[in-house]
This record gives C-alpha cells, sequence and structure tokens, in this order.
C-alpha cells in the first residue's frame, strides 16, 4: 500500500477584491507632509484612530495640517466608506505613523530590518474614524479587512503564513502605538484588530486558495472612482479640491423646523460663491453651522468660524460680522 500526500496547492496571488475606494489624493504641493523615500512598497499596515470625521480630516489635510500631517487612507467607523488620500505605491511617504519613539518589539524590528523609512514609506497607513470609545461597524470593519487583505495580498503573504508576513518576520497589520510614543489606535479600536485579522484571514484563504484560473492572471486594481464633476469656471476653488469635497466642508444645515429646509453647497448658489471668496482670502472653509430664516424670508448663514453671510430675495447675499450687524 502506499499512500501519495499531495503538496498543498501554492497560493495563487492577485485576486483580492479591495474595497470600493474613493481616490481623493492630495496633491503633494498642497498637503507637503510627505517625504520621497524612493519607491513606496508595501510591506505592513498602519492602524489609525481618526479623533475626528472623515470629512474634517480631508479638510484638516488640505488647510490647517497641509504642512503638518497626511496619511494614505480613512475609513468612517459607521459606513465603511474608503476614501485614499496618498497613494501606497506612489514616492510620497506621508508623515503618518511617527515620530518613531518608544516603539514596540513589531516597531523595532521592521527598522531593524528595513530602516527607519520603512515607518511611513513602507507602512499602509489606514485612520479609522471616531473618538477614542467609539464602536466600529461590522461594514466598516469589513471595509478595513477588506483593504488590509488588498495590501498583504500585494506584498505576497500567503494565507498559510497569515497573519505573519514572511517578509518581514511580525504581523502584518502594526498599531500606531508600535512606532510611536502615542495610544493610537486606543482601546476600542485596539481590542477589533484581532477581528480585523480574522476577516483579513479568512479573505486572503478565499482568493489566494480558490480554483485555479487558467487565464493569465490579471493582479487586482483598486476600484476606480466615478468621475468627479469639474468645478464650473467662475469659482474660486482650492487647488486640488474637488466638488464633492467642498461640499463635505461646506456642510448641510436644515432649518425652519416643520417646513424643513436644507442648505448645502451649491456651485452655482451666490451665498456658496461668497465662502468660496471667503476660503480663497482667509485660507480657511468653514463649516456651515446655523441657518436663521426671518421675517420677510432673510436667511443668516451662520458658519463655525463666525463668518455670517445674509441672504434676502431679491438682492445679493453679502457677508455681515458678528451677530450685531444687520
Ligand atoms: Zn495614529
Amino acid at each position: 500500500l502506499t499512500t501519495t500526500i499531495a503538496a498543498p496547492p501554492r497560493p495563487v496571488f492577485g485576486r483580492v477584491v479591495p474595497p470600493p475606494v474613493d481616490r481623493r489624493d492630495i496633491p503633494p504641493d498642497l498637503n507637503t507632509a510627505w517625504d520621497d523615500l524612493g519607491p513606496r512598497r508595501p510591506r505592513f499596515a498602519v492602524i489609525h484612530r481618526m479623533l475626528g470625521t472623515l470629512a474634517g480630516t480631508d479638510r484638516y489635510f488640505r488647510t490647517d495640517a497641509r504642512h503638518r500631517a497626511r496619511t494614505d487612507y480613512g475609513i468612517d467607523h459607521e459606513s465603511g466608506a474608503v476614501w485614499r488620500w496618498t497613494d501606497p505605491l506612489g514616492r510620497h511617504a506621508p508623515w503618518a505613523s511617527g515620530p518613531y519613539d518608544d516603539p514596540s518589539a513589531v516597531g523595532r524590528a521592521l527598522v531593524a530590518r528595513f530602516g527607519l523609512a520603512t515607518v511611513n514609506r513602507d507602512g499602509v497607513s489606514i485612520e479609522i474614524a471616531g473618538m477614542e470609545r467609539d464602536g466600529v461597524s461590522s461594514a466598516a470593519l469589513d471595509a478595513l479587512a477588506r483593504l488590509v487583505a488588498f495590501w498583504a495580498d500585494w506584498a505576497g503573504v500567503p494565507h498559510d503564513r497569515w497573519p505573519i508576513n514572511p517578509e518581514t518576520g511580525v504581523a502584518f497589520v502594526a498599531r500606531h502605538e508600535d512606532f510611536a510614543k502615542k495610544a493610537c489606535p486606543f482601546d476600542a479600536l485596539r481590542e477589533l484588530v484581532p477581528e480585523v485579522e480574522r476577516r483579513a484571514g479568512a479573505i486572503l484563504r478565499a482568493a489566494q486558495a480558490g480554483p485555479a484560473v487558467s487565464r493569465p492572471h490579471v493582479p487586482a486594481a483598486p476600484v476606480a472612482p466615478p468621475a468627479t464633476p469639474v468645478p464650473p469656471t467662475g469659482l474660486v476653488v482650492p487647488p486640488g479640491v474637488t466638488i464633492g469635497q467642498l461640499g463635505d466642508w461646506f456642510g448641510r444645515v436644515t432649518s425652519n423646523g416643520d417646513k424643513a429646509l436644507t442648505f448645502a453647497f451649491d456651485p452655482a448658489g451666490p451665498v456658496s460663491r461668497l465662502w468660496l471668496e471667503y476660503g480663497a482670502t482667509e485660507g480657511r472653509w468653514p463649516q456651515l453651522a446655523v441657518v436663521e430664516i426671518r421675517a420677510g424670508d432673510v436667511r443668516w448663514f451662520r458658519f463655525e468660524d463666525g463668518l455670517t453671510i445674509v441672504a434676502q430675495p431679491g438682492r445679493a447675499p453679502r457677508r455681515v460680522r458678528g451677530s450685531k450687524e444687520g
């Protein structure tokens, strides 16, 4: 009697489908918080807690933090929407997962092997929206697991070695605190890392161990975003910013009690145009806080930094200062 033990099938790479990604890549001259450390080459993922919202962080990276901070991806902790700010395969290593100080064994192992540049060049930085204690929905965990699995597969991590990346000798999923003297990603998200690894492992197994395909293998590419509308001419739009992003910055307010009216960014609207001119002058694009509707349908648009725009029928809207005027 002879027994033949078949060798396990070799993993097939390039079949992990990434989650839908909204590419909002920030031009390198708009946000300069990056270094050219040579071509980027993902070897691990770094999980962060955003301590904010997706839209707020998008705006932060394009305004206040444009010379201070930048990451690769943000994921909404409720909807699971994925936004990309930096190309993990480009040459711009974002200032995401440092400063390198008091690292864990994982951080030390990676830096010992690949040098200090590895932290932001080879780490795919992924921020999850929400505050320290906020929960993370199953949809968001799924998006995170799919994104992690996509890059692990790209990096050649076989499912039967997961969660270890054989190339680095440590787990593929790292946390900001592995490199920096920080508590990021904080308790709520840190406790979910094993669940993310479990889900990503299942995705890798299904993709890599699935039936062999006869056609030549084509690596999966990130899903292309829908075409972005081009801003109408005559609008004072900050460089590298789309109409969709302006809508997020402007925000949305519902007012007028029972007869609810909703106010949002309108490229053709005179209030939105005045707000854009204000942004171009002041360098900030404050979010709409409240709209007061007074007698004669006079509308007071109050923004979070104190900007107030008064609009009344038949007249061009105007800026006023504070609440006393007008
Ligand atoms: Zn962080």
